[in-house]
């Protein structure tokens, strides 16, 4: 056994101030202990359920232990998601934790260029607290950041985001969600009032006609479309996007419109369902504000321009608008193809005003239903402290600040009363020298980032860089001053938020290697020796932090006070926010709880309302010299974003192709005299890269395809962003194939 390191000890509180083991048990002993209250809790050849931790979707995978360690998995058939079903992402999820590049001791370098070396948790602690605080005396509070995650537990972000904006004055924190979800949640906050996505699984079962947009659900989210697939009402499944995809070849309806010509199209849409009468006029009257208006805009989307815009047919409308128009639960879904764009949250609100108009919401299988992509983005929207304060919160708001002080028991001056920045004013803050130091947590920016060489740029013009994830080898972490090794998925305790609201439960099953710890012992190292200790008192365990979080969330659109506890997360096999005291009462394991059944929403009206804006021109169209559009994307089920984890799995790696390939249509690879997998230079204006044409159909003439998990993909990609959500559009920019 790994003896702690005395630094560690220190911050241990007394074991009666925690609420199980003591800490050095609980980090050290593996599969005994997880969920902080019961030493005891698994018999040594137990089986217990735990939340995938790769995708929003949120399967529950019964976890089997032989002598208290994890040793395999299978899916869990009684939990509610995924009803005994997984991707081959989460059949392998165990195998990323044991890996010879896993970190298992604090790494510090030196000097830039030299060599990291291992260090004690004592040194790491005091170089970290020691830079950080020359950085902030020397150059204000905004000249340090963090960026984190939607892949660490909900207790963590919270952690993270209160220690770091209220503990330490840092005034700039985000997550690499903003790279896949911060489009819906400014549009549901602006439309709804609070970001809610307001379904359930169960209306993909429910639903007649389902319309996709943007999403390519068979590889995304294969699970869902497995929901699909058990729907007994021969649903229309319709499909809006540019490639024929695997989802698309399933629908029964495929509408290929031309990248990013989505508001010509659905604004069309929504002409051709308003001069035929088939909207709900009293149920528009009754729930929402602003439909006159955007009738009037609508009407602007004639059937020539939008065929010009978008390619669609007005035949092609009319027989959509009639398949919707009949259906009597229409679902609308859509993900990255629409929030990863320069005009994602005004598309994403021309998807919800079609669920207005035509009183699609709030019953079983329908909807305008934003799905999201990390296992625990929908914890962070609401708990990272970033995009709003935690809970939902708002900083500006007086009374918000002093309910969150007295929850967190700090004083409400340590409370900033503004947002800090995007992401992307992050990196730019880094290139103007503003910010000098920088903390990055659980992704890995130097691969993922929109133009990604001027994100390594950034990293390099840094004064110090800290770096805390699981593995040492990640392209940002090469790149790191300091490097703090974290546990990972399965090797600590906390809840992940899924994409239908659903709570569910991480436990400790595996023991990290090492000297690796959890974020949340880490985050209390970080509290201990910046001097801040104090303040976090409340945060003794995760699931302390989680009590935290119910109270937090009282009297919000996602009130879960009613939840007593991890114990009752897992009896019941998850819980959809919200769950308020008076909803427990007669709460079963398959509840199934969808919003706005009442038709009210959550602006001070009740009303939604009707959102719209005149399209705008992409960033960088294609032109004579780069005549080609690049899309990308998700490549298989079997890869996760930057393939940190995924490319640890031998079996995965068999299911998905080891270099990265380019898809480009049959005619434009005969007039280039492009040989199938033969090896082609693509250039933007920013990278060339070599790499092997996949000649297939599935894209359009003129477009390209590449998928996003191989590093060189965003070498290509040009940093434009939604004006909205400041999110990243990966899915639009222009290229040339060098012959
Ligand atoms: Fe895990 Fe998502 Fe696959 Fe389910 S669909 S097993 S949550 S990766």
């Amino acid at each position: 056994m790994v003896k702690l390191p005395k630094a560690l000890e220190k911050v241990i509180p007394p074991l009666h101030q925690w609420h199980g083991p003591k800490t050095s048990e609980l980090l050290r002993t593996p599969g005994k202990f997880g969920l902080g209250q019961v030493p005891e809790r698994y018999e040594p050849d137990a089986t217990t359920n735990v939340v995938c931790g790769f995708c929003s979707t949120g399967c529950g995978l019964n976890i089997h232990l032989k002598e208290g360690k994890a040793i395999s998995l299978t899916p869990s058939t009684d939990y509610p998601v995924n009803l005994g079903m997984a991707c081959p992402k989460g059949w392998e999820a165990l195998t990323p934790l044991v890996t010879s590049d896993r970190l298992t001791r604090p790494m510090n370098r030196k000097q830039r260029g030299g060599e990291l070396e291992p260090v004690s948790w004592d040194s790491a602690m005091k170089s970290f607290s020691s830079n950080f605080k020359k950085i902030q005396q020397e150059h204000g509070d905004d000249s340090v950041a963090f960026i984190s995650t939607g892949q660490i537990v909900t207790e963590e972000m919270a952690f993270l985001g209160a220690l770091a904006k209220f503990g330490m004055g840092i005034r700039h924190g985000d997550g690499n969600t903003r790279q896949c979800m911060a489009t819906s949640v400014v549009a549901y906050k602006q439309s709804f009032g609070f970001d809610a996505p307001p379904y359930t699984y169960q209306d993909f079962e429910e639903s007649d006609v389902i319309v996709l947009i943007g999403s390519n659900l068979c590889i995304a989210h294969p699970i869902m479309w497995q929901r699909i697939e058990r729907n007994k009402h021969n649903p229309e499944i319709i499909v809006v996007d540019p490639r024929k995809t695997e989802t698309a070849v399933a629908a029964t309806q495929h509408y290929p419109i031309l990248p990013k010509s989505d508001l010509y199209f659905l604004y069309g849409l929504a002409r051709v369902l308003i001069e035929n009468g088939w909207v709900d006029e009293k149920w528009i009257s009754g729930h929402t504000n602003d439909y006159d208006a955007f009738v009037r805009h609508a009407q602007t989307f004639t059937d020539d321009q939008v065929e010009q815009h978008s390619g669609i047919t007005s035949e092609q409308m009319q027989k959509l608008a009639e398949t919707i128009h009949r259906g009597e639960r229409v679902s609308f879904w859509w993900t990255m193809g629409v929030n990863q764009s320069h005009e994602g949250v005004r598309t994403a609100q021309a998807i919800i005003n079609l669920a207005l108009m035509t009183g699609n919401i709030g019953r079983p299988g329908t909807g305008a239903n934003s799905i999201t992509g990390q296992c625990n983005a929908m914890g962070s929207r609401l708990f990272s402290n970033t995009t709003n304060m935690l809970g939902g919160h708002d900083f500006a708001n007086p009374e918000h600040r002093a309910k969150v002080a007295k929850i967190l028991g700090i004083d409400e001056e340590r409370i900033p009363t503004e947002l800090g920045m995007a992401y992307d004013q992050i990196v730019e803050a880094i290139h103007a020298g503003k910010i000098k130091g920088l903390w990055v947590l659980a992704t890995n920016g130097s691969h993922s980032w929109i133009h990604q060489e001027r994100y390594k740029e950034a990293m390099e013009k840094l004064d110090y860089l800290v770096v805390q994830d699981m593995y040492s080898t990640t392209e940002t972490a090469q790149q790191a001053d300091l490097i703090l090794p974290a546990a990972g998925w399965a090797e600590k305790d906390g809840v992940f938020i899924n994409s239908e609201r659903r709570i569910g439960l991480v436990k400790k099953v595996a023991q990290a290697p090492g000297e690796a710890l959890s974020d949340f012992n880490i985050f209390k190292l970080v509290s201990h020796y910046w001097g801040c200790s104090d303040m976090f008192n409340k945060w003794s365990s995760p699931e302390a932090a989680f009590n935290l979080l119910t109270e937090l969330s009282r009297d919000q659109p996602c009130d879960f006070s009613g939840v007593n506890g991890y114990c009752m997360v897992d009896d019941l096999g998850g819980i959809q926010w919200p769950c308020r005291s008076s909803d427990v009462a007669g709460l079963t394991r398959d509840n199934q709880r969808r919003l706005f059944s009442d038709g009210e929403f959550y602006h001070a009206d009740t009303k939604a309302k009707f959102i719209f804006d005149t399209p705008r021109e992409v960033a960088e169209p294609t032109s004579k010299e780069y005549p080609f559009v690049l899309l990308t994307g998700r490549g298989t089920s079997a890869q996760w974003h930057t393939e940190t984890r995924t490319k640890k799995s031998a079996i995965l790696r068999k299911l998905c192709p080891s270099t990265i390939y380019i898809e480009i249509h049959p005619d434009d690879a005969k007039r280039l005299n492009i040989a199938p997998n033969s090896l082609i230079t693509v250039k933007s204006r920013r990278a060339t890269i070599e790499v092997t044409a996949s000649i297939t159909p599935s894209v359009s003439p003129g477009q390209l395809f590449m998928p996003m998990h191989y590093a060189k993909a965003n070498q290509l990609t040009q940093a434009s962003f939604d004006p909205h959500s400041r999110q990243p559009s990966y899915k639009f920019c222009a290229v040339e194939i060098v012959a």
